[in-house]
């Protein structure tokens, strides 16, 4: 069956041809490529709305900031100018926001101040508004639309809403958000916009209300290798997310694992344990960081959770996570791994070779990988969990 989280399916059948001709140094070329390809896919995403409505603090929300941490968009000041703004992930540079000025200050109609933005680089267009979406936010919808453009509106400051109905005696915050929801649908659809859709955001509180849905949504609209993109960088706000990161990284072992099984093929003695490791080196890495697991992105959580990064570190058990991950640590922990763990991956990656149709000798080397990857990834994943429980105030046994 097709892994719905392998955006390579189609290519591999070119690696395999290589390697049935022998040809491991193509094979590992392709593989190296397709995998740097994607990591470097782009993806900007627009962030509009009026002043104050809360497009910096979304944008460094997503980004995992706060509103000091260097690099932030700075927050509550006021703007009346054209002037667009680039803000890259701090760990994927490849994903970048932009804030865009709000259609009001600028005074420019719909189409030219689309044009003005230069819209063609954007993927889509999120709209902002703290209040109802007004006549503005309508006709600049409509326009990307004519541009053939996606759109989704962002109500954002939604703690601000719950705590006032909060006061209320018959207070549900169900209800309170399904009657917020549909004020703002039916208030687009009277202005003429078919059937919106709105997503109910607090920026402060990223992992209540509808920040998961937007992300639900997007993951169906964009293609295959923006969805990717998307996933690696955003922020960890609920288990599934995490679990999500987790079968993207490990639909791609078998590559990794393919491209040790090529380079053990090399006929350099010695030289495929090196390749392995400065390459399992450079995927731990990616692990790490892909869970927020590295230091600064533990420090940020601290920083935003308020909870003290020493009791972040306390739950972590994987010896990779906040680590300087090094080729000397790799093989300590590769020597440690138990022969229960190294038997059943060791299992599943045989299964895998006659899948991808490399020469039997290159097994071990695959399957080396293969299990160590895997290994790594299972740990740092049940890690980015308890991290997680810990920051939200609950119990982490995972
Ligand atoms: P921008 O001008 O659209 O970039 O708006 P800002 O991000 O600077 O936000 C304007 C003000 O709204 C700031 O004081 C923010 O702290 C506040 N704000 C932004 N998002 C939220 C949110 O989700 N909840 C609450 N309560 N306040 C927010």
């Amino acid at each position: 069956m097709e892994d719905p989280n392998d955006s390579f399916a189609e290519e591999i059948a070119a690696v395999k041809e290589d390697l049935e001709n022998n040809d491991t140094a193509a094979a590992a070329a392709k593989i190296r490529e397709y995998l740097d390809k994607q990591n470097n896919v782009p993806l900007n995403i627009a962030i509009t709305g009026e002043s104050g409505a809360g497009k910096s603090t979304f944008i460094n929300a997503f980004r995992g900031l706060s509103d000091d941490d260097e690099g932030a968009a700075p927050t509550g000041v006021t703007e009346c100018t054209m002037v667009v703004k680039e803000y890259p992930h701090p760990n994927y540079p490849n994903v970048t926001f932009w804030d865009l000025p709000g259609i009001g200050t600028t005074k420019f109609p719909a189409d030219k101040y689309l044009k003005l933005v230069e819209f063609e680089k954007f993927d889509f267009f999120i709209i902002i508004s703290d209040t109802r979406f007004r006549e503005n936010d309508v006709k600049l919808a409509q326009e990307i639309q004519k541009m053939e453009k996606k759109f989704y509106f962002v109500r954002s400051k939604i703690d601000n809403d719950i705590r006032a109905e909060r006061r209320k005696r018959d207070f549900s915050q169900e209800r309170t958000l399904s009657k917020m929801r549909e004020n703002c649908i039916g208030g687009l659809q009277e202005q003429g916009i078919k059937s919106p859709q709105v997503f109910l955001v607090s920026s402060f509180e990223l992992h209540l209300y509808d920040f998961s849905l937007l992300h639900e949504t997007l993951e169906i609209d964009l293609p295959a290798q923006q969805r990717d993109a998307l996933l690696r960088a955003m922020p960890n706000i609920n288990l599934e997310i995490i679990n999500k990161k987790k079968k993207a990284f490990q639909s791609k072992i078998k590559y990794w694992a393919t491209l040790s099984a090529a380079a053990a093929g090399a006929p350099v003695p010695g030289l495929s344990i090196c390749m392995d490791l400065s390459m399992m080196v450079n995927v731990a890495i990616d692990y790490v960081v892909g869970f927020g697991l590295n230091k600064p992105s533990l420090q940020k959580l601290s920083a935003t959770s308020g909870v003290p990064y020493t009791e972040l570190l306390n739950v972590l058990k994987s010896p990779l996570a906040a680590a300087k991950i090094t080729p000397e640590l790799l093989l300590k922990l590769l020597s440690q791994l138990t022969s229960t763990v190294a038997l059943m991956a060791l299992e599943e990656g045989s299964r895998l070779i006659p899948l991808i149709g490399i020469p039997l000798a290159a097994g071990l080397s695959f399957t080396t990988t293969y299990r160590a990857l895997k290994y790594f990834l299972t740990e740092l994943a049940d890690d980015a969990q308890r991290v997680f429980k810990r920051a939200l105030g609950l119990n982490t046994s995972v």
